[in-house]
């Protein structure tokens, strides 16, 4: 009978039957007698086990001298091991070196940050990043699924654009056979343009900022997931933004309970930000809640850390803040209807200190109040003609917003910080590997 060659992952068909795995050593213990090798597939981390009575004296001594990460062949049997939180682990009878491995440079003992990021390319092979990126992996899955059930339309925007959409700082620029090209900061305007032809759109790509300050949650390099909804309000807007946080969420409790475990995230907490709805606070509300818990911010400044930090947890929820003041927001945030002040806007900030994970707006749908907007802001006004056209044929109400996905997975896994979201962080310091 052919042994089969699997997965560890789907190991649970496999109780009792003899198997081949092709796998990477990442340590190993053991005495004179039997030999344990933690081992990783790619797909979960398990223990072999070597008894020397069991096995030849070659294959007792290969695995004795094997170097970590090491990749090879074993065959054995799988058995159930309930100390492992992984729950299997194969009973080795042979193994087949593939490729060597001398002087890895990740040794189990603790190494700083620094170091693990230069060797990021190897490092992502660790039970943290793999955790962390596992459960990445979900929220883009669960972003397409909850997207397609919603019935959007996945419109791929341009990375590389002739016009800056969110101001004119924190622009990556580039030569574009003589002329100036920028890094997208954000699928935004072309997702509108997407809505007017397929109703509900979503882009998902990377986004580019030269973000200077060095802070936990920022990335030069991020991905959005930017849904674009015509006829809809913001009111309806946040409705689908909520229902669709609590679906990632529970998505993640569905599938990587091992990953959760293994981030020692607390699954209980995370269920909680299932529970809708979030609370919406103003804008001028949250100011004097802050004012009123001793922080010193005056009506009209952006919020940072700090003040985000305690409005989410204050509510102990993600929580809408909503109707920011104008002179903070893009131009194409749509006024207040009875307030020239405010945009009708809304951020929604995580608890536990994990920031803004979406900006969001109705957009301005009136093509003078739009074009004053443009003019107001000092905007070459001939890069929007094509985005005026917009509300120049069949304007229409509509809202959309951006989720940044790392500021996501970060707040779903628990990693203090951003760089770990991704899996090549791109920061003011870091361009390489
Ligand atoms: P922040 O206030 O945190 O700088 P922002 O208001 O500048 O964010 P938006 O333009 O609203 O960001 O972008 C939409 C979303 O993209 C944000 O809500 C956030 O989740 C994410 N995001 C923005 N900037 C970054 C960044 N530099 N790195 C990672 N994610 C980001
Ligand atoms: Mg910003
Ligand atoms: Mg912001
Ligand atoms: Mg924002």
């Amino acid at each position: 009978e052919e042994i089969p060659t699997i997965q560890i992952i789907d190991a649970k068909n496999y109780v009792g039957k003899t198997v081949k795995i092709g796998a990477w050593l990442r340590q190993k213990r053991g005495s004179g007698k039997i030999a344990f090798l933690q081992l990783r597939d790619g797909t979960a981390f398990f223990q072999g086990v070597v008894a020397k009575a069991d096995v030849s004296e070659t294959v007792f001594e290969t695995a004795k001298g094997l170097k970590q990460e090491t990749s090879l062949y074993v065959i054995g049997e799988i058995h159930e091991d309930s100390r492992s939180s992984f729950g299997y682990e194969i009973a080795i009878s042979n193994l087949e070196v593939i490729g060597e491995s001398h002087d890895y440079p990740i040794t189990p003992k603790e190494h700083g940050t620094d170091f693990l990021f230069d060797e990021r390319h190897l490092y992502l092979r660790h039970l943290k990043p793999f955790a962390t990126l596992k459960i990445r992996n979900t929220l883009i899955a669960a972003s397409y699924e909850f997207m397609n059930q919603e019935g959007f339309t996945k419109l791929d925007a341009p990375f590389l654009t002739g016009s800056a959409a969110e101001g004119t700082t924190e622009l990556f620029e580039t030569d574009y056979f003589g002329e100036s090209a920028f890094l997208a900061q954000t699928g935004q305007l072309y997702a509108e343009a997407g809505a007017m032809a397929f109703g509900k759109v979503f882009t998902f790509g990377p986004a580019f900022r030269a973000e200077k300050s060095k802070t936990r949650r920022h990335l030069t390099e991020f991905w959005m997931i930017e849904p674009e909804m015509a006829f809809m309000h913001q009111e309806e807007s946040l409705v689908f933004q909520e229902r669709y946080i609590a679906f990632l969420i529970s998505k993640v409790l569905e599938k990587n309970e091992q990953e959760l475990d293994i981030l020692e995230r607390d699954k209980d907490v995370l269920r909680s930000y299932t529970q809708l709805p979030y609370p919406r606070v103003s804008y001028d509300d949250a100011i004097k809640l802050l004012q009123d818990n001793g922080f010193d911010v005056e009506w009209g400044v952006d919020f940072g850390s700090p003040e985000e930090t305690f409005l989410a947890n204050h509510f102990a929820k993600p929580v809408f803040i909503i109707n920011y003041p104008k002179a903070i927001k893009a131009f194409y945030m749509k006024k207040h209807p009875t307030r020239d002040d405010v945009v009708i806007s809304a951020d929604l900030l995580a608890p536990e200190g994990y920031g803004e994970i979406i900006g969001g707006s109705e957009r301005e749908d009136d093509y003078d109040t739009l074009k004053a907007r443009i003019e107001e802001q000092g905007l070459d006004m001939s890069e929007y003609e094509w985005y005026l056209d917009l509300r120049r044929y069949g304007s229409v109400p509509h809202s959309g917003f951006g989720l940044g996905l790392e500021r996501m997975v970060t707040f779903v896994t628990g990693e203090e910080h951003i760089r770990e979201a991704i899996p090549f962080p791109r920061m003011t310091n870091r361009l390489r590997p």
